[in-house]
């Protein structure tokens, strides 16, 4: 559902502050650049707050986006954080008028929106990212399967507590629609990592899935151990690797803290969920543990040359097995439960081998059947 101009004006203002003014991000120690911090961020939530209520048309943006800057304009300007936070918000003068927040966010590969709400950007990011990754050493990737975002906000946030951030994907159609829904008020720095683990998850474990089929993809449940368990996997670890090297406008929690934040999430997909049943939870876990053994037993048996090939190998397998013509959950959930069976195999240690070379063949001929059958 679009935002209207008042809740696409409060979004902007909230999530701009979460990125440069949240006091609990502020790695600076002096009490100045601290008190700066606290002081920005309640100004934009007053300023937020209040944009919601009196934003009536788009002809509003640039002179609520201007009051908001007028107000902040000299705080803390030696600090980095609050100058991009300044720059920001001139922008959003003129770049947020223009569409409601939803649509696509790439183009040729590379993020096509400048600014906006901030959602649809940061959107575009992760998406031209994830195509880079996997591109394959180059082959032609394009713009398939066409991804569009949808941006909502609610009041009610009790189904995703303790987040004030889900997200869904409809795969059921040729073009993906990438649904994001966001607790309505002030955001935090933790909160925006929190969107930027969502946007990753959607994308690798749900918009990708099955798309060389150039068909229409069925939705995966939660149930299934492939979609959330072991491409949850996949997507946790590329989420990683953009605190370290993704943008840095758009990292608000740096190193260790930010890494954390997503552990922090990733786990608790793991944990107690109140519509997941305990063999449910069991099965994902499960997933999750046989990935990463798939990477440990390529690198202990010599069939990668180190654990970075392993990682490697492990990441393009999964992503050439989920992105397959063929693939649609109801078989990968299956698939999953082979690879479980065999990889953590404690018995015989011979089967859980078997298995990662057969992974390792599929590398190569790219036959989902043939898997399954070694597997079965
Ligand atoms: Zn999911």
């Amino acid at each position: 559902m679009p935002l209207d101009p008042g809740l696409k004006t409060a979004t902007a203002l909230w999530i701009a502050a979460a990125r440069f003014a949240d006091p609990d991000a502020c790695d600076v120690e002096d009490d100045a650049t601290f008190q700066a911090h606290e002081d920005v961020f309640a100004k934009l939530h007053a300023h937020a707050v209040s944009a919601k209520r009196t934003v009536k048309d788009n002809g509003d943006i640039a002179g609520r986006c201007k009051d908001a800057l007028g107000d902040v304009v000299g705080i803390g300007f030696q600090h980095n954080s609050l100058q991009l936070l300044q720059r920001t918000l001139g922008g959003l003068a003129v770049s947020l008028v223009q569409g409601n927040g939803d649509g696509p966010a790439c183009r040729n590969g590379v993020c096509s929106v400048a600014c906006g709400s901030g959602v649809l950007e940061i959107a575009g990011l992760v998406e031209a990212r994830i195509r880079e990754t996997f591109s394959m050493g180059g082959a032609a990737f394009g713009d398939e399967p066409a991804i569009v975002y949808a941006t909502t906000l609610t009041p009610l946030g009790q189904q995703f507590a303790p987040f004030k951030v889900t997200g869904s994907t409809d795969s059921n159609k040729v073009i993906r629609i990438v649904n994001l829904v966001l607790l309505e008020g002030q955001l935090s720095a933790t909160d925006v990592v929190d969107l930027i683990y969502t946007l990753h998850h959607e994308l690798i474990c749900h918009a990708f899935q099955g798309y060389r089929s150039r068909r229409p993809t069925p939705n995966a449940p939660a149930q299934c151990h492939w979609s959330e368990g072991w491409m949850d996997t996949l997507a946790f670890d590329i989420a990683e690797l953009w605190i370290d090297e993704g943008r840095s406008d758009w990292v608000p929690l740096k190193g260790e803290r930010g890494k954390g934040q997503l552990r922090a999430f990733h786990e608790h997909r793991f944990g107690d969920q109140p519509f997941l049943l305990r063999s449910d939870r069991t099965r994902r876990r499960g997933a999750r543990e046989a990935f990463r053994d798939l990477a440990a037993i390529l690198a202990q048996t010599g069939m990668a040359a180190s654990f970075e090939e392993a990682d490697t190998l492990c990441r393009t397998f999964t992503w050439m097995v989920n992105t397959h013509p063929e693939a649609e959950w109801r078989r990968l959930k299956l698939l999953a439960t082979r690879l479980q069976q065999n990889l953590l195999s404690k018995i015989r240690h011979e089967d859980a081998v078997a298995a990662a070379q057969a992974c390792l063949s599929f590398l190569v001929d790219g036959d989902l059947a043939k898997l399954e059958k070694t597997l079965a």
